[in-house]
């Protein structure tokens, strides 16, 4: 894809978010009785989404209260906790499914399955080449894809993206579009990073 393709893709898709969420108030409080539940403990989910762990085996969301009883029950019968760790199994579908070497398979799968969820994690496998070589062209691609899935935290990385300029030209008003988009949607990070941006400006206006 062209840059010039690329950046036309991307202002598609953020017209067509900008659209979606016009009507929804960015100051409105989160609303958690909407929220998916942990499919364990039935539980809405945190709202911070690095307190929920993805599971390409089965594609669900556990919360890491239900993640982390499932180690700690491999600890109780006498497993060191590292070994515990690379034996862990989903607590969901009981599938091993965080060893490094038999991640990416599943999560091919969970793609082809149109997973957004799936997509968020490749691309974050793809930035820190975590078992594929680093790319950071695969990466925007994995998170525009997320996004073009409804995803809040894909619109927050490529808000990030403008922000920095990677592979777009850098652009702080776009920047912020996507961040807004993203805290429409739910994303609790993208509401904090927007109000730690608009913080700055009137320090930086006194
Ligand atoms: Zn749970
Ligand atoms: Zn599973």
């Amino acid at each position: 894809m062209t840059t010039l393709e690329l950046e036309a893709r991307l202002d598609n898709l953020l017209a067509t978010a900008q659209e979606e969420t016009a009507n929804i108030d960015l100051f409105a409080p989160i609303n958690v009785a909407e929220r998916e539940e942990c499919p364990i403990c039935l539980i809405p989910l945190p709202i911070e989404e690095e307190e929920n762990v993805f599971f390409p085996c089965c594609g669900k969301r556990l919360c890491t209260g239900c993640t982390l009883r499932s180690i700690n029950d491999i600890i109780k019968n006498g497993t060191p906790k590292l070994q515990a760790l690379v034996e862990q199994k989903c607590a969901f579908c009981r599938l091993p499914s965080m060893r490094n070497n038999n991640y990416t398979k599943p999560l091919k799968k969970q793609m082809k399955k149109k997973n957004p969820y799936a997509f968020l994690a490749m691309a974050q496998r793809y930035q820190d080449g975590e078992g594929v070589f680093q790319s950071y062209t695969k990466s925007l691609e994995m998170y525009i894809r997320s996004a073009e899935l409804g995803n809040a935290e894909g619109f927050s990385m490529i808000g990030y993206y403008y922000m920095n300029g990677v592979l777009v030209e850098q652009d702080d008003s776009k920047a912020l579009a996507f961040y807004e988009v993203s805290a429409k949607k739910g994303s609790v990070g993208a509401h904090k990073y927007l109000a730690k941006m608009e913080t700055f400006k009137q320090v930086l206006s006194i």
